[in-house]
């Protein structure tokens, strides 16, 4: 592993150079020990990392800085954002070449703060770490959490609270809204310089220099890795709850953990997050949604077409259009392998999914568990009863059987096997998520680890799977997220 500092290559309107604020008491509450190995950091002694990643001592004499972005936040554009209350404090190049940002969040104010305290609270630091654990656990593209460390410190929310800084990994914290920030500064230079800049850190295969082709091929290419995250948020019932485009990554990995939940019942306008009153996020929303925010992509790049402004308008627009199909073709994909076919030829299939997904929302299904029980009914376990189910549902499955006879023989994975990699056994579930937050924040992280534990193996049938897979006794009825973090 090695240090490198790149983001200061930019022009400096893009960043401020400004230390962490230091905290009273902190204390480490979780430590990544697999995602450290990973990274290859040095070891670190318990107060090493408490004082490191609280932001009270540099991380090997790294310079932190803070990073500017606007934003489209529900659809209003709010041109100054940026780390209000986060640091990068250091860039790594871990041994396979592969870079990621080391980024407090909590650990105190910057230019960018606004009104802002510059600090979280323990629990949605605590939740950041096992949402974010979960979807790595569950192959999705996703910034990851390395450390929780408490403050000491009371932070004042809807009341006070203990106050946590939470130590994000993330191939980089480039996001659309940073583009839009760039676009804004009125000098050419500072948005093709950040293209470069992007372009190099995650799409050097886009080796063009003329800037017709450059952009078209990162637009591509972003909107390549968007699609192939939100099929992965589609296929375990993730809720994003806040895709503003300071919340959308040029990597494609999952950021902000704020609103985020798990869908129960499958229903396509499924909500929780408690500012979302409109359902601009909800869970059916999330194509349309990535498709408008790369159209915000492609519009704050249109300026380095200089003069020829009609000439990128009509080459942008069609690679906007072309996500509706693309993002189709990967969802039905998805969505019948989690049926244990595996096919190219989609169309021919897509009302047996459809038929599903209405079935499912009439039936108020649990979208996990009905995938898991379908798994079961193929691998001929003794436990499941179709002859219980609905009438409905069991002509589905006979369908359903008929197409599997057709395919099966020409499938190099059986079906029950390719089922068996897609369909989570468990996902953080909101009332556990819920319940083992307030345990922590009483002091008991017991039964955080063992959690953590299971959802980092969502695949595989553990000891304690058993005690995280039930549905909500009241459907999430009355269940809310907030902005928190
Ligand atoms: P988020 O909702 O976390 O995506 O944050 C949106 C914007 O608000 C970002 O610019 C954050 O840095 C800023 N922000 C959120 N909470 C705070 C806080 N407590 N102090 C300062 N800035 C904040
Ligand atoms: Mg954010």
């Amino acid at each position: 592993m090695k240090y490198t500092q790149t983001y200061q290559s930019l022009n400096a309107v893009m960043y401020q150079t400004v230390a962490p604020t230091p905290v009273n008491h902190p204390s480490l509450l979780c430590w990544n020990t697999a995602l450290a190995n990973q990274l290859g950091l040095r070891r670190f002694s318990d107060d090493e990392k408490a004082a490191i990643f609280s932001g009270n001592q540099l991380l090997d004499e790294q310079q932190p800085i803070a990073l500017a972005y606007s934003g489209h936040q529900f659809g209003g554009f709010n041109p100054q954002l940026g780390d209000g209350r986060a640091h990068l404090i250091a860039e790594i190049e871990s041994e396979d070449g592969a870079s990621f940002d080391v980024h407090l969040k909590g650990s105190g104010q910057t230019k960018y703060s606004r009104r802002g305290d510059g600090r979280c609270a323990l629990k949605p630091a605590i939740r950041e770490f096992i949402m974010s654990e979960a979807m790595a656990g569950l192959g999705i593209p996703t910034t990851r959490t390395l450390a929780v460390v408490a403050t000491g410190e009371t932070v004042w929310r809807t009341g006070a609270e203990p106050g946590a800084v939470v130590t994000r990994i993330a191939k980089s914290h480039l996001r659309i809204g940073t583009f839009q920030y760039a676009a804004q500064q009125g000098d050419l230079s500072v948005l093709e310089a950040l293209l470069d800049y992007a372009i190099a850190r995650h799409y050097p295969e886009i080796t063009a220099k003329d800037t017709s082709t450059k952009v078209t091929a990162f637009i591509r290419a972003v909107m390549q890795k968007q699609i192939e995250t939100l099929t992965g948020w589609m296929r375990v019932g993730f809720i994003h709850g806040v895709m503003n485009t300071d919340n959308a990554t040029i990597s494609g990995e999952t950021i902000d953990f704020g609103p985020c939940a798990m869908m129960g019942a499958y229903h396509p306008e499924t909500v929780y997050s408690s500012i979302d009153t409109e359902g601009r996020y909800c869970f059916s929303n999330q194509a349309p949604i990535t498709q408008w925010n790369l159209a915000r992509l492609a519009e704050s790049l249109l300026p380095l077409y200089g003069d020829a402004q009609e000439q990128g308008l009509k080459e942008l627009e069609p690679l906007i259009v072309q996500f509706k199909a693309d993002f189709e073709y990967a969802f039905y994909h998805m969505m019948l392998r989690k049926l244990g076919i595996e096919t190219e030829d989609i169309e021919q299939y897509e009302k047996l999914v459809d038929d599903l997904l209405a079935l499912m929302q009439v039936e108020k299904r649990d979208y996990t568990q009905t995938f898991v029980f379908l798994g079961a009914l193929l691998g001929g376990s003794d436990d499941v009863a179709l002859s219980e189910q609905s009438d409905a549902f069991q002509t589905w499955v006979q369908a359903w059987r008929d197409v599997l006879s057709q395919v099966e023989e020409k499938q190099s994975v059986s079906p029950v096997t390719v089922m068996a990699q897609v369909n989570p056994l468990v996902i953080p579930r909101n009332h556990h998520v819920e319940r083992i937050l307030s345990a922590c924040e009483q002091g008991d992280l017991s039964e955080l680890h063992a959690f953590v534990a299971v959802l980092s193996r969502p695949y595989e049938m553990q000891d304690a799977t058993i005690n995280y897979q039930d549905s909500p006794v009241d459907g999430d009825k009355d269940y809310q997220t907030f902005c928190g973090t």
